[in-house]
């Protein structure tokens, strides 16, 4: 656990316009049947946590303002599990932080990879940028990067 600050969050409103890194916490309650990256692939029941980082206007803010949003039109592949977790997704920012890093901290505590580069197309460093893990509440100690 290194020294930093992650804020929780239910609609992203009261995140700082920073840029960083966030961590989706995205539950869902039956299965979900992808579209994207590969079609026929599904999600089981259960939590997934998605790790993304914010740079562009807006910072963190913005983005999971939009990701948390439940009317927007599907652009990213993550956007899939969003619209199926709906108000019951939150989201942990890591104002300064590192999307990489957080996925490498949350996959060491015991995540899973449920689809292979699912959300990391542009990343070299990592199997995916979608983990699994099951029994895991926003406030889980194993969610902090
Ligand atoms: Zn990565």
């Amino acid at each position: 656990m290194t020294a930093v600050e992650v804020l929780a969050t239910a609609d992203g409103g009261d995140l700082p316009a920073v840029s960083g890194a966030y961590l989706l916490w995205l539950p869902l309650g039956r299965p979900l049947d992808l579209s994207a990256p590969k079609p026929g692939a599904r999600l089981a029941a259960g939590v997934y946590l998605y790790v993304g980082s914010a740079n562009g206007p807006g910072g963190l803010r913005a983005r999971v303002a939009r990701h948390l949003r439940a009317d927007k039109r599907p652009r990213w592949h993550v956007d899939q599990v969003t619209l199926a977790a709906g108000t019951t997704a939150r989201a942990l920012a890591w104002p300064g932080g590192s999307e990489c890093a957080w996925r490498e901290a949350v996959q060491g505590a015991g995540a899973s990879v449920p689809v292979p580069r699912f959300g990391a197309s542009d990343c070299r460093a990592c199997p995916a940028h979608l983990l699994r893990l099951d029994d895991a509440e926003p406030d889980d100690p194993r969610l902090r990067p």
